[in-house]
């Protein structure tokens, strides 16, 4: 089995879904007391937080390549990164280290292509939603893809930094994001925030859902074996 290197914390909330699924995966594919081999740098998300309010990528750039190196000298065969709005500085994280940098975005784009899915909805913070690092990814793989309106883009940045990032789950959040979801006319929705997955399952919509974390998580255990 090839260990994993994750560069988590952002939040620490969804780092746990991914140390969950990432072993739960490991043990239904090798049975016994089969485990995941992880290292996990775990980072202060309000250090990152402050810099993205405050435009400073190049910050963040600089903490993640340095959480990637620790990462590639503790042993790690492949690193990612547990969060999409840190995929903005991605290229930056590759050129730091020898391994490979598992990019969500790839994985989450192998998955809609699998399905034949024309056009998604993106949901995400506004990083992610509005700046072109995550939409033009996916539309250079001929995805077409839908972000919604700016009232609707504000609710949701809001909801992820107030409420996700912190444990906190709200019906009242729930029933708007299913909103925003059901009058959009994509096929598909990409739940491109590693937190949403807390509060929105595939089971509440009949579009078809994307959930990164869930996604991404897989695609290391496919990686590791
Ligand atoms: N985890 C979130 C994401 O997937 C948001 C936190 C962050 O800004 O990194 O984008």
């Amino acid at each position: 089995m090839k260990t994993c290197g994750i560069i988590g914390g952002m939040s620490w909330e969804s780092t746990l879904t991914y140390y969950k699924i990432i072993n739960e995966e490991i043990n239904k594919k090798l049975g016994s007391l089969h485990s995941a081999k992880i290292i996990l740098y775990s980072v202060d998300f309000e250090e990152i937080a402050a810099q993205q309010r405050e435009g400073n990528w190049q910050g963040s750039a600089e903490i993640l390549s340095t959480a990637a190196k620790s990462l590639e000298k503790a042993g790690a065969d492949f690193a990612l990164i547990a969060t999409n709005t840190m995929h903005k500085v991605a290229d930056e994280v590759k050129k730091a280290v020898n391994i490979p940098l598992l990019d969500i975005r790839d994985a989450v784009i192998e998955k809609i292509k699998k399905d034949n899915i024309k056009k998604v909805l993106l949901l995400g913070t506004k990083f992610t939603m509005e700046d072109d690092f995550y939409k033009n990814y996916l539309q250079k793989s001929g995805i077409e893809v839908e972000v919604p309106n700016e009232k609707d883009r504000d609710l949701i940045h809001k909801v992820i930094f107030n409420e996700l990032c912190l444990g906190i789950t709200k019906n009242s959040s729930k029933e708007n994001f299913l909103n925003i979801i059901e009058k959009s006319s994509a096929d598909g929705v990409i739940l491109g925030c590693t937190e949403i997955g807390l509060l929105i399952k595939k089971e509440d919509t009949d579009k078809k859902i994307y959930d990164t974390t869930e996604i991404h998580a897989k695609k290391a255990v496919q990686l590791m074996l």
